[in-house]
């Protein structure tokens, strides 16, 4: 059986050993006779995973105890519009840093339910660099600061936490969590769709300060309040089982590969591998973003001739690397390294590149 390498940007690579996991245990689950996907969330076995999976996830993050840890639905985007809905009232004002498509969605989805405040964009800058802190004009009022670590579609991300005072910073980590150790006490709010870092898409992460769980935001149903989903464990109704044990078996691999400290290195070395081939390639590739900004997870780059597009996609998929057709939005090529990309994916998509320029050069 042969695999291949995937640089896709989500839903994404998956560690062979938590698919082989998950492949040994589908039929038998734990001993029941029956896959997880089969039996109840009310169940003591899936409890006791589910509630081993936040706790690795604790452990893995070092989350403070006045955290509560979700597992959602919905999917990042429903969050864009359930996060000012529970952290805010119709006329309270957010301020958001636009540094990004999906920074830029999180505005547009966000905007029905509160007053937002662009506090800050790279737009003009083509989304090539981040926005400079000294920029920002934050509204000491504001219920939170949102902003986007990584942006996955333009491959610009911050290597710090930006200082925003004592307003609640609010975090939509997608496409980062997990890559490398991350002071959780910085944030009021930390989310993440799972197809990335974690596991299947249809799962949301969430680490909720527990104070922000007070506010009260506006009437809604229930199912949308994040308090009530923390007083219910994240079962209020029947919660994405299948994800939620991937996850699990995510953060036991995680674990065992010597948690984020080792993950951030290992992401280190591939996004450098990376630029370099593309920085050393005397302009056959070209990544746009200011070098600070650049991110480790998603490394957009162009062709200097763009006709070699589709020869390039044709004959790196040949080669079995899989995925690397960039987002429309910035067009050619986006190579995706999240942590179930092993940096010998990375050689040999480096190593084609390198031969695909000397042929085409
Ligand atoms: N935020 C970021 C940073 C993303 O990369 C994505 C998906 N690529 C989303 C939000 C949207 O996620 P979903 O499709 O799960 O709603």
């Amino acid at each position: 059986m042969s695999r291949v390498w995937n640089f896709s940007a989500g839903p994404a690579a998956l560690p062979r050993k938590v698919l082989e996991q998950a492949q040994r245990e589908l039929l038998d689950w734990n001993g029941s006779g029956m896959s997880v996907m089969e039996q109840s969330h009310r169940g003591k076995p899936f409890i006791a995973m589910a509630a081993q999976a936040e706790a690795d996830l604790r452990e893995l993050m070092a989350i403070p105890a006045d955290y509560a840890v979700l597992f959602l639905q919905g999917g990042a985007t429903q969050h864009f519009a359930q996060i000012p809905m529970n952290l805010a009232g119709p006329d309270d004002c957010a301020d958001y840093i636009v540094s990004g498509h999906w920074s830029e969605k999180a505005v547009r989805e966000a905007a029905p339910y509160l007053r937002v405040n662009v506090a800050a964009s790279s737009e003009t800058d083509g989304f090539r660099r981040l926005p400079a802190r000294e920029s920002w004009v934050l509204d000491p009022a504001a219920s939170y600061v949102h902003y986007t670590p990584n942006e996955t579609i333009h491959g610009v991300e911050f290597h710090d936490v930006p200082e925003v005072g004592e307003v609640p910073l609010v975090a939509d980590m997608s496409s980062n969590i997990l890559s490398a150790p991350l002071d959780v006490s910085r944030f009021g709010l930390i989310y993440a769709g799972a197809q990335k870092n974690i596991g299947p898409s249809g799962l949301v992460v969430m680490i909720i300060r527990r104070d922000l769980l007070l506010r009260s935001g506006r009437p809604m149903a229930k199912v949308l309040r994040y308090a009530e989903q923390a007083a219910h464990d994240s079962m209020l109704n029947t919660p994405n089982t299948w994800g939620w044990y991937l996850a699990g078996l995510t953060f036991q691999w995680l674990k065992a590969q010597g948690g984020v400290a080792a993950m951030a290195e290992r992401n280190r070395a591939k996004a450098e591998l990376l630029y370099r081939a593309i920085d050393d390639s005397d302009g056959f590739y070209a990544n746009p973003i200011e070098p600070a900004a650049r991110s480790r997870m998603n490394v957009p780059f162009t062709l200097k001739d763009g006709a070699l597009d589709g020869a390039f996609l044709k004959e790196s998929e040949a080669a079995g690397l899989i995925a690397l057709k960039g987002h429309k939005a910035v067009g050619g090529m986006r190579a995706s390294l999240y942590n179930a990309v092993p940096l010998e994916a990375v050689q040999a998509l480096a190593a084609f590149m390198a031969d695909f320029a000397h042929r085409h050069g």
